[in-house]
């Protein structure tokens, strides 16, 4: 008899035969018709187990502090910002964003007292440009000579706003590090147990933040990290691919990019590139070249637009990518109309890029996407727009292909049914239905269950 930690009874892997899983120290130790093992037991009631879903491109710490912040934007008139305030929950610093100067003016430290009198809040505009402050964060800057930006009244003392002074900001109040336990419950509320953060910009302070979010468990999804050149390796996530991500109305000489490119290689790292734009995937694909070509792992981010004529390119350089199926259903109806018409088959392909080999997987892009994994899928399947639209019904995958976006490693295509076998780690997702009826009514399933390195989360 198996001594185990969870015993999860009548599952079926993938949609397989019906089995017991017995799951110690983290590993599935066997699987097997009416298992003999003792423990904890969840009852699967013959629903599916799969691997547990990975989100391949997420922004964690902006999610966080989305999550953490008052949202303004569309507030009517001041009792509603008043509401919105007063309704957020916890304690200590008040972020918000989003807030219009056509809503009730240009706020100041006094104003933003009566608004919220009783907690340190500073408040973003819509632009980002401005920042302003209560008395009682402004008590937290601590004293003068203030930098140009910081604006003051005739006898010197600031009046609450701040322009364009991040960065100074930062220094004096400290980053406001977000808690990402809140959001790490609602990634395995989704069956989420593994998640790659997508942020360019992610170097040391960003690798200790995350990684003592994962020491502490307060993330509980396996992390891989991407970023820049100067992101160290650590016990607490796996070190990613280079990022590479530039405004693409100045981007810098090709040779520049290929140079980033040989530091990855000689620290045995992969590239990733933000590729929204046909100028930016024709960039990366140059700078690769430039670089002695791509290797196995290397990821086109979003692939936004690619014309026909370089899914080949692509294709033969062995590229991963790594899209967003959702944007076609949030943001579709925009494409309509912004997008020239005979480019809108080029948006977020899928099934031609399958057709051709392409690797692929999913990824949230949270917080500038929609977090579920389920909407996605649905998404990569139907190719619809909330306004109803259709948009590249060629690209549109089948469901179990879009389910794979998810599962494990792109590229991989046996790769879901290797991870649950016995040895393999327990990272899991019970489903609340048969894979056949799941892969129906992709937006209506629920998860069940989800198990990280062997516990319930
Ligand atoms: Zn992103």
């Amino acid at each position: 008899v198996i001594r185990a930690d969870i015993v999860l009874r009548r599952v079926r892997p993938m949609g397989a035969e019906l089995v017991d899983v017995a799951i110690v120290g983290g590993r599935i130790a066997a699987l097997g018709a009416r298992l003999a093992a003792r423990g904890p037991e969840l009852d699967g009631q013959g629903h599916a187990l799969i691997p547990g879903l990975h989100d391949h491109h997420i922004h964690l710490l902006a999610t966080a502090a989305r999550a953490a912040s008052v949202d303004l934007s569309g507030a009517v008139g001041e009792p509603d910002v008043v509401a919105r305030l007063r309704g957020a929950d916890g304690e200590g610093w008040l972020r918000a964003f989003g807030y219009d100067e056509a809503i009730a003016g240009l706020p100041d430290a006094a104003v933003l007292d009566r608004w919220c009198p009783d907690r340190p809040l500073r408040l973003q505009d819509r632009t980002g440009a401005l920042w302003i402050l209560n008395s009682l964060a402004l008590a937290r800057l601590g004293s003068g000579p203030w930098p140009d930006g910081v604006e003051t009244c005739p006898v010197g003392r600031p009046t609450g706003r701040i322009w364009r002074l991040d960065g100074w900001l930062r220094e004096r109040i400290g980053t406001d590090i977000p808690s990402l336990a809140e959001l790490s419950r609602t990634l395995a509320r989704s069956g989420v147990t593994g998640v790659t953060d997508a942020g360019p910009r992610n170097g040391p302070d960003e690798g200790l933040i995350l990684a003592s979010a994962r020491a502490s468990g307060d993330l509980r999804q396996r992390l891989m990290m991407m970023g820049r050149e100067d992101l160290p390796p650590s016990p607490h996530y796996e070190l990613g691919p280079l990022k590479l991500q530039y405004d693409e109305r100045d981007p810098p000489p090709v040779d520049t990019i290929a140079g980033r490119i040989r530091v990855a290689r000689a620290q045995g790292r992969g590239i990733a590139a933000h590729c929204v734009t046909v100028t930016e995937l024709a960039i990366f694909l140059a700078a690769l070249e430039a670089a002695g070509g791509a290797r196995a792992g290397d990821r086109v981010e979003h692939g936004g637009l690619i014309p026909a004529a370089m899914i080949a390119p692509v294709a033969e350089q062995g590229l991963t990518v790594v899209s967003q199926p959702h944007f076609i259903a949030e943001r579709g109806d925009r494409y309509l109309r912004e997008v020239p018409s005979d480019e809108h088959g080029d948006l977020y392909r899928l099934g031609s890029l399958a057709a051709t080999g392409i690797p692929l997987a999913g990824g949230s892009d949270a917080p500038y996407g929609g977090i579920d994994p389920w909407t996605s899928i649905a998404a990569a399947v139907s190719r619809r727009t909330r306004g109803g639209a259709t948009i590249g019904h060629d690209e549109a995958l089948p469901a179990l292909s879009a389910l794979s976006l998810w599962l494990g490693a792109p590229g991989d295509p046996g790769g879901a049914s290797r991870r649950i076998q016995a040895g393999a780690a327990a990272d899991l997702c019970l489903l609340d239905r048969p894979l056949a009826a799941a892969l129906g009514s992709l937006a209506d399933v629920q998860v069940a269950a989800t198990i990280i390195d062997g516990a319930m989360v």
